[in-house]
């Protein structure tokens, strides 16, 4: 595509936590490579290693990106405040950016044209970006557009995109912190100029309908979908974890992974262990045991039971640290990911043709995994019931069941080899992604 003659110039202010920086660089990435100028504002301080790490990585790998830092303001928390880290930054963010941005946006020169911003700081950030800083706002929703349509319809009594057992348990008490932001975020929507969301139109082609049909939310602004969004490429050396897979023969290895910030708890971790070494497959495991990575020193003595790692060495390799998770799954050797549902794991395993056992936790995790099911590429791990945080652990044997039925399953493999083709699909040009993107960049080049 040709450089635009007044190309955009777009500010991103992302939120805290891994599954909210991911596809704010990704979309920085996209835009640069679209010729728009971009402005990342970077919280500080950051909360995990992971994240510093894509920062620097990134801003290396594309040195015309001007970087502002917003320095937080000091905020202390209630102590009926979460004590998650991650939702205590979301919290420190939207208090601070309404302060910071005007200092740091309105002496730019060039002007920024646009400002895009996360779903979780939307009700404080739009009303700012609009009326003091004069720019149009656009949300990066980091989820998918099933989760959006909860999201924008919470506060709709009787609405059919509230279903009760897919809304997370943290969300079902009106008094709780959280649940009050979600709803005031959700309901700002109506006040922004557009929503981007990294899914594409053969992924959830009834959310994104029902969304830009105004049968969501009567005055919703336009809903882009324009993923899946690229991952930014490594440029580090080869991790052992992909020799390790070269070794392994073609679709014959179940890769578990809960994301960058959920915990399982330790029985948790040994029924699983006792699952993938019942099941006799192969497996990559990452396993965390903290939710920030800077504590998660641990090693993993006595966290399987005697003698697990000695016994299932031939034929499976356990990682407790950072995996470049992207070139794991695009590895043939992968054939099944057994995942929390993160959405930029899902659009992952979207993109890659691999198949997903969906062991949601919490959040918007519920949702996706019926989207995965829904798209014909997964199945949900029965039992679960809002599991891996350590109220309910899920026995050994169901788990180790889920995965035979989930290797098994022809139509299932079938499923995710027809999604990845529709995504690859989605992002060449003309496909319905990239042509969503070449709309969203001439309306954020207008201002
Ligand atoms: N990720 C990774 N290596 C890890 C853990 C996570 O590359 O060891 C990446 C993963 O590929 C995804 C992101 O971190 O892009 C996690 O986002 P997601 O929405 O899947 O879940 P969250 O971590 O927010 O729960
Ligand atoms: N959270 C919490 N206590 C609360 C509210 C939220 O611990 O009172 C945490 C919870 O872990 C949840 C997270 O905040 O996972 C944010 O929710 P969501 O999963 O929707 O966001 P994301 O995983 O994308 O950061």
């Amino acid at each position: 595509m040709p450089a635009p003659a007044n190309p955009a110039h777009v500010a991103l202010l992302p939120s805290a936590g891994m599954g909210h920086l991911t596809p704010f660089l990704r979309l920085a990435s996209s835009l640069i490579s679209l010729g728009c100028r971009v402005t990342l504002l970077r919280p500080l301080p950051i909360v995990s290693s992971a994240e510093s790490l894509q920062f620097s990585d990134f801003l290396s790998s594309h040195p015309s990106v001007h970087c502002l830092d917003l320095h937080l303001l000091p905020f202390q928390p209630s102590s009926a405040d979460s004590t998650d880290p991650f939702f205590l930054q979301f919290e420190s963010i939207s208090r601070s950016a309404p302060l910071l941005l005007p200092q740091l946006l309105l002496p730019l020169e060039p002007k920024p044209s646009a400002l895009v911003t996360d779903i979780f700081l939307t009700s404080s950030v739009a009303p700012v970006s609009r009326t003091r800083l004069n720019l149009p706002c656009f949300v990066l929703f980091t989820s998918s557009a099933s989760m959006l349509s909860l999201c924008a319809s919470f506060n709709i009594p009787g609405s059919p995109f509230v279903d009760a057992s897919m809304v997370p348990p943290v969300l079902r008490d009106p008094n709780n912190l959280f649940a009050q932001q979600f709803s005031n975020n959700g309901a700002a929507l109506v006040a922004t100029d557009g929503v981007l969301v990294n899914t594409f139109d053969a992924l959830e082609p009834r959310a994104l309908a029902a969304l830009n049909q105004g049968e969501v939310l009567e005055g919703l602004p336009r809903v882009f979908a324009i993923g899946p969004l690229k991952p930014l490429e490594s440029k580090r050396a080869r991790a052992r974890e992909l020799e390790w897979l070269d070794q392994q023969p073609e679709r014959s290895v179940v890769y578990v992974s809960f994301g960058s910030r959920t915990a399982l708890s330790e029985e948790q971790i040994k029924e699983l262990a006792r699952a993938l070494e019942r099941s006799g497959f192969r497996f990559m495991w990452v396993v965390k045991t903290q939710v920030v990575d800077k504590e998660d020193e641990e090693g993993l003595e006595g966290l399987f039971g005697e003698g697990f790692m000695e016994r299932v060495k031939e034929r499976g390799l356990v990682v407790k640290d950072w995996v470049e998770q992207g070139e794991i799954l695009a590895h043939g050797a992968v054939a099944a990911f057994v995942s929390h549902c993160g959405w930029n794991s899902m659009t992952e395993a979207a993109m890659h043709g691999v198949r997903v056992l969906a062991w949601p936790c919490n959040g918007d995790q519920r949702i996706n995994a019926g989207v995965v099911e829904a798209a014909g590429m997964g199945r949900m791990l029965k039992g679960w019931e809002w599991g891996c945080g350590g109220e309910k652990v899920v026995a050994g044997e169901v788990v180790e069941e889920a995965l035979r039925e989930i290797m098994e399953d022809a139509m299932v493999g079938a499923g995710a080899a027809r999604v990845r083709e529709e995504a690859v699909r989605a992002v060449v040009v003309g496909g319905s992604s990239r042509e969503s993107l070449a709309e969203l960049i001439e309306k954020l080049s207008k201002s």
